[in-house]
C-alpha cells in the first residue's frame, strides 16, 4: 500500500491536512470515513456498508450508510439490549392476555 494510505488509516476525516483530504476524496485509496466516529479505515475490511450483507446489517446500521467495526459493534449492542427489551415486554404481554402473572403484576 502507498505511503499515503498508512499516513490517513485511522486518523480522523475532520484532522486531516487539505492535501489529505484531497487524497481522500479522490477514493482511489479504498479507505473510508466512518460517518459515525469521522475514523478513516479501510473500506472492506474495517467498514459495513448498508446493502452489502444483510437484512440485520442494515437495521444495525439505522441512518448510518457506513461505519467502522467499532462503530458496528456499538450500534449492534444497542440494538441487541433493544432486542431483548422488546422479547421480554412481549412475554409479559401475552401472558398478560393469558391472565398469567407478570413480573410487573
Ligand atoms: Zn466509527
Amino acid at each position: 500500500m502507498s505511503d499515503i494510505y498508512e499516513e490517513i488509516r485511522y486518523k480522523k476525516y475532520s484532522k486531516l491536512t487539505k492535501a489529505q483530504r484531497n487524497e481522500m476524496d479522490n477514493g482511489d485509496l479504498e479507505l473510508c470515513t466512518c460517518e459515525r466516529c469521522d475514523d478513516i479505515g479501510c473500506s472492506w475490511s474495517e467498514t459495513y456498508w448498508k446493502g452489502e450483507d444483510s437484512w440485520v446489517t442494515n437495521v444495525i446500521l439505522d441512518e448510518y450508510e457506513a461505519v467502522c467495526d467499532d462503530c458496528y459493534f456499538e450500534l449492534s449492542k444497542k440494538w441487541k439490549a433493544n432486542l431483548r427489551i422488546l422479547y421480554y415486554k412481549t412475554i409479559d404481554f401475552f401472558k398478560g392476555l393469558a391472565g398469567l402473572p407478570t413480573p410487573d403484576a
